[in-house]
């Protein structure tokens, strides 16, 4: 079933009319959707929208800011608090080249067509495990000295079900799709996982000592809680 495109102010919409008895709105991702019932009259639609305005412009608006980007599609990685634009560029081998501020994508020149999506989800996720690597080892370090504690191992995966994990054998596991978070919430999860060491469980004790080395507990929680969907390719 295709909607009537409604270019309208303050907003446009999508309009579907259907056997229902009564209007509906729907906003998704900043997308305003109206459903009415069969010959329902314009102007009482209108009218409708007009007296639920305030409300919808501000749904809009929220629902924008919770849409997540398109980064491959936009040609743009997330790293911390930047941005980096990426090339894609056909050469002999496939490898990713960093450069100060731009990535460029060199996808090997026998890579076929349809391919080239696959291999560049690849590079990138493999960039993205790379730099995770780097960083977490420095930030479990830091966090290490501070805590008097030691790990065994630092692992970076990319579960879909979990941040980070702390083993028993002092295994640390931090997920690289952390690298797409502001730095602070990163760093969060390292305290929490490192923080592990010393209570392997999540009593009154661990929460205390999380809180003392992390200041920002409560607003890493909600801020990955709120935009877990952003920090995916
Ligand atoms: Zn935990």
């Amino acid at each position: 079933m295709s909607g009537l495109q409604v270019k309208a102010q303050p907003f446009n919409y999508i309009l579907y009319y259907s056997k229902r008895r009564s209007l509906a709105i729907q906003i998704k991702a900043g997308e305003v959707v109206v459903r009415a019932p069969l010959a329902y009259a314009m102007a009482k639609i209108e009218a409708f929208l007009q007296h639920k305005q305030h409300w919808i412009l501000e749904k809009i608006q929220t629902t924008q800011l919770l849409a997540a980007p398109k980064w491959l599609e936009e040609c743009r990685l997330p790293l911390f608090e930047q941005v980096l634009p990426f090339e894609v560029q056909r050469a002999k081998r496939s490898y990713i080249l960093q450069q100060q501020d731009k990535l460029v994508l060199n996808i090997s020149s026998r890579v076929q067509m349809a391919r080239v999506d696959i291999i560049k989800q690849q590079l990138i996720t493999d960039w993205y495990k790379q730099q995770a690597q780097i960083w977490f080892n420095s930030r479990v370090a830091y966090w290490q000295r501070q805590l008097q504690v030691k790990s065994t191992e630092i692992v970076i995966g990319g579960w879909l079900s979990k941040w980070g994990y702390c083993r028993a054998d002092g295994r640390l596991g931090f997920n690289w799709r952390l690298m797409m978070a502001p730095a602070w919430v990163a760093d969060y999860v390292v305290v929490h996982e490192v923080c592990h060491l010393k209570h392997l469980n999540h009593s009154a004790a661990f929460w205390q000592l999380v809180a003392k080395h992390c200041a920002d507990v409560s607003a890493a929680k909600q801020w990955l809680k709120q935009y877990q969907h952003h920090l995916s390719l």
